[in-house]
């Protein structure tokens, strides 16, 4: 633990403004947190007052209640301590930018067949895409399809952030955590953390015992980017010189956030399509006899899914909320779809919680209605009952 100066505790902080969808109500206690020693000390002070205790990242995936939260929220806006230079193994071009924050640490394995991969550990504060651009900027492949996704690392493994084929999961050595049960701190690797789609056991088994303080990212020097998804290959063949041509990690982070752009995926306040906690709903996972149900309902041979495995198939919560009735650009007072993206639902302007929740309910019941299937929302929910 380091650094030993107290923390500050705010009241009736109003959280609307720490959130990306710009809704919610006051924080009862407010701390921010630059160091280790306040994390444990926030912590300390919500147990001893019996306070609920909320962490707060960059608010890019949560809805707050018109209420507000009535226990503690803790942001962690932890950027400490840098750079531990490799002993051996693959060696970064050169340091970090100012504004990342990392430990840099050899990876090679004991037969060196590892000597291309480097180890970065960057703190629970920094920005997720200023990672992403460092990395893609010192040829580290492995997350550059993670473009443009808001919030910060230390909410990178709770859903297992996930975009265009690539999941942080697949580069995540171990996270650093503070346990709030013992309170001691933890070193959980990759396999500990239980990732799944949009899962890991920091949403689901484990909820609300580890806050996260650091995570170490295994990133391939030199290596090739991940294109699988058909959008990202297309808008390449389209840019690119042709079949055949090499791709950079910077043309596919260029791909990625044209196509994110397109779809206001990308936070920018001049957007008011990006007022979102990005997609509301998670792709249903359902057994394939569903698709057979639905196309037959539908009386189409064309529902889109994916293979998950031999049993379940993964189908798109857009394409059953379009075929619900439900398009871009579908308002309801307040709320509505973005007109770019139709699954996310956008503050279009001074909407409540309680109108979100709403326009929420109303999508849900349909699509259950007219198919069967129930849609859960990907925020956190916070502040309510
Ligand atoms: C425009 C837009 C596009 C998006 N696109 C994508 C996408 O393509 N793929 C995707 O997966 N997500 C996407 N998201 C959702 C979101 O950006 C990610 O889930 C992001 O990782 C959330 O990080 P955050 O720091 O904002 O977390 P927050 O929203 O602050 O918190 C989310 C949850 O994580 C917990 N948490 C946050 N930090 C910590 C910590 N240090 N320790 C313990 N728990 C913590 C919180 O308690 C909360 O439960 C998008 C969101 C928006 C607004």
């Amino acid at each position: 633990m380091n650094s030993t100066k107290t923390i500050d505790v705010r009241t009736g902080v109003s959280l609307a403004e720490f959130t990306t969808l710009n809704i919610g109500g006051p924080a009862r206690f407010f701390v921010r947190a630059e160091n280790e020693s306040q994390v444990s000390e926030a912590v300390a002070f919500a147990s001893a007052k019996e306070l609920d205790l909320f962490v707060l990242g960059g608010g890019s995936n949560i809805l707050v209640s018109d209420a507000g939260f009535s226990g503690l929220v803790l942001q962690i806006a932890l950027k400490g301590v840098i750079s531990e230079p490799a002993a051996g193994g693959a060696r970064l071009p050169s340091e970090p930018p100012v504004s990342i924050d990392v430990r840099h640490q050899p990876s090679a394995s004991a037969d060196g067949s590892d000597r291309d991969n480097i180890s970065l550990s960057v703190q629970a504060g920094e920005e997720w895409d200023e990672f992403v651009a460092y990395c893609v900027d010192h040829d580290l492949a492995g997350i550059e399809c993670l473009s443009g996704i808001p919030g910060l690392i230390g909410g990178t493994p709770v859903q297992n952030v996930g975009a265009y084929g690539q999941e942080v999961s697949e580069t995540i050595v171990s996270v650093r955590c503070l346990d709030r049960i013992t309170g001691d701190l933890a070193e959980l690797t990759n396999s500990d953390c239980g990732f799944g789609y949009r899962t890991s056991i920091f949403n689901s088994t484990m909820r609300e015992r580890y806050i996260v303080l650091s995570v170490t990212y295994r990133l391939q020097l030199g290596g090739e980017p991940k294109i699988v998804y058909k959008d990202v290959r297309e808008y390449l063949e389209n840019v690119s010189a042709g079949a055949g041509s090499v791709v950079t990690l910077r043309q596919t982070r260029d791909a990625v956030l044209q196509i994110r752009r397109a779809k206001s995926m990308v936070i920018h306040r001049n957007d008011p399509n990006s007022r979102s906690a990005g997609s509301f709903f998670k792709n249903p996972i359902v057994n394939k006899e569903k698709v057979a149900d639905i196309s037959l309902k539908m009386n189409t041979a064309t529902v889109p899914h994916f293979i998950v495995d031999e049993n379940l198939v993964k189908i798109p919560a857009a394409w059953l909320m379009e075929s619900s009735g439900y398009k871009k650009g579908y308002t309801t007072g307040n709320v509505g779809l973005s007109t770019n993206h139709t699954l996310a639902i956008i503050n279009r302007g001074n909407a409540s919680a309680l109108e979100l929740v709403g326009f929420m309910t109303e999508i849900q019941s349909k699509v259950e209605t007219d198919f069967g299937i129930d849609l859960k929302p990907e925020p956190v929910f916070v502040g309510f009952d």
